[in-house]
């Protein structure tokens, strides 16, 4: 120990902080351990250079606003990053949760892109079992580029597959389509199978709704419940399916009961937040929302960049950076479809025999860039079909302006974009003025009501609506 020695005054900091913020996100950042002291600075050892750079934005003013109120002193925090083995980690509190454990990689932008691998590379000492049944064997952390859009979520995966049951349970991941939300689930699954050999069940909600059918059809609800009662880890996938599936729920409902009674990890995904489901029972709703809800956002042109480094990568072929950018620059929205680019691309160069130029990405991607996401359907179209349709300009229709004569268009297109487009309501806001997602909602529920008032409303929409499918062709 030095001349210094300020360690007091941390562990009055940590205690501070603890009863300030949540248990969660106390368990997710404050895993750091006191080093020692230097003429007014604190040194605490964090687990990784990805870590060190989240507290010290999140959290390094106010440890030191807090040292300062306690001893009066100017005392600055340093952060040191130190790998630990798993044994040294600390045990900030009982349900402390280890840290995210991988190393960032900058991009010398300011965002950083890094994989997950650590925690992986850190167990491959161990002999590896067999996949998973019912797992892809590439949806591991090690193939998952962590960018801001995802970096919360996929940080706390990692918690979860290192400790199941323990921190965040249940878990619900939730974005649109193509954003990484299977690959992220299954990552937590393969990583718990291979580390633990837990009893994990991955199956879609589509599939549990199917197999529970069956199951009353063959008088085997009794294999069914003690099917899935028995698992250490359940992972259902996209359940926004069980809107409407009333006894599906409530065997889910019963079945969560169950494993969360039994600390076993419970994980979900959706295509939207909870709050957002419709024909959802309350009680299955509640048990969604208890936990941990994480988001994942569409990635930036940077992370996209390096999402598709690490598929070239991952296939071990050679395709140019200007043809990367290019694909990135033209593909905002969804991970699926700028991996779905880069597979043509290859298939392309193999049966051809001739490299992936700028020229070449160029032509045979057009259509794919022409074309908007889905049943050729753009925001835009609808903005403007709608727009014309009640002889307002599309300005106004995206603009600030509230009357009525403007809101109700505006309401009817974000409900019509809802119906026909995959984007989720946050997405939508956006391309609304930059309007918040409860807007959105609120618009289409106006829609919704008015369309109980006035059944004539339907078919206006049913007009609109082909209008705008008919709109490029
Ligand atoms: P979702 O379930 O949200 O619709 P998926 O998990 O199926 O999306 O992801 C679609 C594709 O995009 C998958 O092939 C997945 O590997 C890839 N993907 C998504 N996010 C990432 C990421 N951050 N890093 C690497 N690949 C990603
Ligand atoms: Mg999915």
């Amino acid at each position: 120990m030095g001349t210094w020695d300020y360690s007091i005054f941390w562990k009055e900091t940590l205690n501070q902080l603890k009863t300030e913020l949540s248990e969660q996100e106390y368990a997710m950042w404050f895993n750091m351990e006191y080093e020692t002291s230097g003429e007014l600075s604190v040194i605490v050892s964090v687990p990784s250079a990805f870590y060190r750079d989240q507290v010290k934005q999140r959290y390094q003013s106010r440890i030191e606003g807090k040292i300062f109120e306690l001893s009066g002193q100017h005392i600055g925090i340093d952060f040191e990053v130190k790998q630990r083995s798993r044994e040294e980690a600390p045990k900030a509190s009982p349900k402390a949760v280890s840290a995210p454990m991988h190393e960032s990689v900058t991009t010398g932008t300011k965002v950083y892109s890094g994989t997950a691998s650590h925690a992986q590379r850190q167990e491959a000492e161990k002999p590896s079992r067999d996949s998973h049944p019912q797992l892809r064997k590439d949806y591991i952390f090690d193939n998952f580029v962590i960018g801001e859009n995802n970096s919360f979520a996929a940080n706390a995966a990692i918690a979860i597959a290192k400790n199941p049951g323990v921190a965040y349970n249940p878990c619900l991941i939730y974005g649109g389509v193509g954003l990484g939300k299977t690959h992220l689930m299954q990552a937590i699954g393969n990583l718990s199978w291979q580390e633990k050999g837990c009893k994990i069940i991955y199956i879609t909600a589509e599939n549990f709704t199917n197999e529970f059918v069956e199951a009353i059809k063959n008088s085997t609800t009794q294999n069914f419940k003690n099917k899935y009662r028995n698992a250490d880890m359940l992972l259902i996938d996209d359940i926004h399916f069980l809107q409407k599936k009333n006894e599906t729920q409530e065997e889910l409902f019963h079945t969560f009961n169950a494993l969360y009674d039994a600390n076993k990890q419970i994980i979900f995904t959706c295509d939207r937040p909870v709050s957002e489901l419709k024909n959802l029972s309350e009680r299955l709703r509640s048990r969604f929302e208890r936990g941990l809800n994480v988001d994942l956002q569409p990635p930036s042109y940077e992370t996209r960049c390096a999402i598709l480094a690490k598929k070239i990568e991952t296939r071990g072929v050679h395709i140019p950076q200007e043809v990367i950018n290019l694909i990135a620059k033209n593909i905002s929205s969804n991970v699926r479809d700028l991996e779905a680019s880069l597979t043509k691309l290859i298939a392309y160069a193999e049966l051809t025999k001739k490299p992936v130029t700028l020229e070449t990405a160029q032509q045979q991607l057009r259509d794919t860039f022409g074309s908007p996401k889905q049943n050729n359907v753009t925001i835009e179209t609808i903005q403007k079909v709608v727009a014309e349709y009640f002889s307002l300009s599309y300005t106004d229709l995206k603009g600030k302006k509230r009357t009525k004569a403007i809101s109700f268009p505006r309401q009817l297109a974000m409900y019509i974009a809802r119906e026909i487009t995959e984007y989720s309501t946050t997405e939508l806001g956006m391309e609304f003025g930059g309007r918040d997602h409860t807007t959105v909602m609120h618009g289409c529920q106006k829609i919704e009501e008015r369309l109980k008032a006035e059944p004539s409303l339907e078919s206006t929409i049913l007009k609109l609506t082909k209008m705008i499918k008919d709109y490029n062709s």
